[in-house]
Order: C-alpha cells, then sequence, then structure tokens
C-alpha cells in the first residue's frame, strides 16, 4: 500500500492502520469530553503493602487508579486514555477532577472515622507540574476538601524527571516545602540520571513491574532489582515493587529489603467502599485499647 498508488498527496509512509487509530482516538476523544462532562469516570484504589515480616500484609496506602467503563465500548484502560488526553490537550481536566475527587474520598473516608492507614498517591502527568500554578492549584484543591498535603503522595514517572528536570526539580522542591510526598514512578523504564533522581525530592522509589515480573526467571533482572533498591535506600528513599503477582516475588523482594508491594497478590484497585470494607481501619482504633 503506497501514497503513490492511492493518488493524490498523503504522507508517503501512510497505513491503513493509521486512519484506523486516529479514527478511534477522535471517536475516543469524543467519548472522553462526555464522560467528563457527566461524571463517568470512576477511581479505584489499589491497596499497597507492607513487605517487612513483622508487618507483612498490612496495607500502609494505596494508589488511585482512574476507571471508565463506556457504555458502548466497555472498560477503557488508562494506558489508552491518558495518552490521549495528555496528547489532546484534556489531561488538565482530567488530572483536575481526578485530584479533586480524591480529595473528597479522603475527607469522606475521614467523616467516616476511617483511616486509610498511610497516604493515597495519584498520578500526575508531566504537562500538570509544567502548569505555571500547579503548586498553588494543588494546595487550594487539598486545602478546599479539609485534608492536609501529606495526605497524598504524588507520583511522577522517571518520564517527567528527564522531560522536563528544571521544572521537575523546581516544582519537586516546591510541593515538598509544603508538605506534599512525591514517589518517581515506573523507574527503570525511561534512562534517567543518578544526578537527576538524586536532585528530586522524593520519599519513595516504584520499581516498574517489567523488573518484577522477569526477576525470578532471569538472573540479570534479579540483580537489577537488588541494585535498584540498594541505590535507592543509599539515597534515603523507600521502595515500592509494582506489579507483585505471586508469593515467591513477595519473598524474594522483602529478602532483598524492598519495602513496600503493590500487585494483584494483595489485590487490585478497588472501589471506594470495597477499599474501606477490606483494607481500611477505624481511624482511633490503636488508641482505643
Ligand atoms: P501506574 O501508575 O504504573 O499504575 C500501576 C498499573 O499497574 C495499574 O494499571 C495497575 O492496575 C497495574 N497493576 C497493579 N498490580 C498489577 C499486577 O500485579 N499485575 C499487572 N499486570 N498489573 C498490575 P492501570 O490502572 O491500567 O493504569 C495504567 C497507567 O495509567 C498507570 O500506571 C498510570 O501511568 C496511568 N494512570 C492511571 N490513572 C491515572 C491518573 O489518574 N492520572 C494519570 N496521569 N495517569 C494515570
Ligand atoms: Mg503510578
Ligand atoms: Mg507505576
Ligand atoms: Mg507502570
Amino acid at each position: 500500500y503506497s501514497a503513490k498508488r492511492a493518488g493524490g498527496n498523503n504522507f508517503a509512509f501512510y497505513h491503513p492502520d493509521m486512519s484506523r487509530d486516529i479514527e478511534r482516538a477522535t471517536f475516543l476523544q469524543g467519548k472522553l469530553e462526555h464522560a467528563l462532562q457527566h461524571g463517568l469516570l470512576r477511581v479505584h484504589y489499589q491497596p499497597i503493602i507492607a513487605l517487612r515480616h513483622s508487618q507483612a500484609r498490612r496495607m500502609q496506602g494505596a494508589e488511585a487508579l482512574l476507571r471508565w467503563d463506556d457504555s458502548e465500548w466497555g472498560w477503557i484502560s488508562p494506558s489508552e486514555f491518558i495518552p490521549l488526553a495528555e496528547a489532546r490537550g484534556m489531561i488538565h481536566r482530567v488530572g483536575d477532577w481526578t485530584l479533586s475527587e480524591v480529595c473528597r474520598q479522603i475527607r469522606r473516608w475521614k467523616d467516616a472515622a476511617l483511616s486509610p492507614n498511610g497516604r493515597i498517591s495519584v498520578n500526575i502527568s508531566a504537562q500538570q507540574i509544567e502548569r505555571v500554578d500547579f503548586v498553588d492549584h494543588i494546595s487550594r484543591l487539598v486545602r478546599n476538601a479539609g485534608i492536609a498535603p501529606a495526605d497524598l503522595e504524588l507520583e511522577l514517572t522517571e518520564r517527567v524527571l528527564i522531560k522536563n528536570p528544571q521544572a521537575a526539580w523546581q516544582v519537586g522542591q516546591e510541593l515538598s516545602a509544603r508538605g506534599f510526598l512525591l514517589s518517581i514512578d515506573d523507574f527503570g523504564t525511561h534512562y534517567s540520571s543518578l544526578e537527576q533522581l538524586q536532585r528530586i525530592p522524593a520519599q519513595k522509589l516504584k520499581l516498574d513491574m517489567v523488573f518484577i515480573r522477569d526477576m525470578l526467571k532471569s538472573p540479570k533482572h534479579f540483580k537489577l532489582v537488588q541494585s535498584i533498591i540498594r541505590m535507592a535506600h543509599s539515597m534515603q528513599m523507600r521502595t515500592v515493587a509494582e506489579g507483585v503477582e505471586n508469593v515467591q516475588q513477595a519473598l524474594a523482594l522483602a529478602e532483598m529489603g524492598c519495602n513496600q508491594a503493590q500487585g494483584f497478590l494483595f489485590s487490585r484497585a478497588l472501589a471506594a467502599d470495597e477499599l474501606a470494607d477490606h483494607w481500611l481501619m477505624p481511624a482511633f482504633s490503636r488508641t482505643q485499647h
């Protein structure tokens, strides 16, 4: 299939699949617009679990993950609609909605005397932190919801550090000065330098699940996981393993000193009510007995 045969001034490497992709993206954009306006997005929460033997299986926080169930197309993955929202100028509205919803949910749990026992992590896109008033903006959302910055942990992907190291550093400093906690998400997949990593005031490093998936099959990956954990600890960062699916992985990670884990072994992401039923504790249980 060539542009010449198709005739006209078509892009030389045009392929029929591309037009299908663009078509889907355009439909999806319209659907996402509709979903935003009609409140059809949801936030689910995946527990983050302590790996230390003494506290094993205790929830120490949860990650907020967007969920979108379209009436026509069914479940649409954030891996598809987040990049689309980024490309089509919608990420600020999606991000704002998510942040406000998470803040409101934390407030609802507190009002019900439930404690998430740890912080709720929220994923932040590069474009969000590039916004000049991002720090004021998020501070306002948190204040309006009646919660504290320390109730939240902001996940920045390693990609953010590379794309705009200056902004990442500046915003990182300001956020951390206001009491927000930061973590580096998907670590190991984007080649940030140790220099960049060391400049960001992050408390946590999340190892991407590709490493966890292969760590027991490949000695190379095993050693890589081991050295990332050591390196993070030497930089005073705690470590979280993503995508832990079996007990063997959890045991190996605990052995390596990895602090926390998240994955289907413990729980998938749950609706706020389900999380409350299975994982949240009464806010004052520790002082009551
Ligand atoms: P992420 O931030 O790295 O989130 C972890 C992803 O791993 C989630 O996928 C989660 O469901 C999945 N996961 C957790 N445990 C396991 C496991 O044991 N096995 C496997 N196979 N997967 C596991 P999800 O929810 O599909 O989200 C994909 C990505 O979309 C997220 O990756 C994040 O980059 C992005 N995303 C989701 N919600 C938001 C949001 O509110 N804002 C932004 N900017 N990005 C978001
Ligand atoms: Mg994340
Ligand atoms: Mg991640
Ligand atoms: Mg990931």
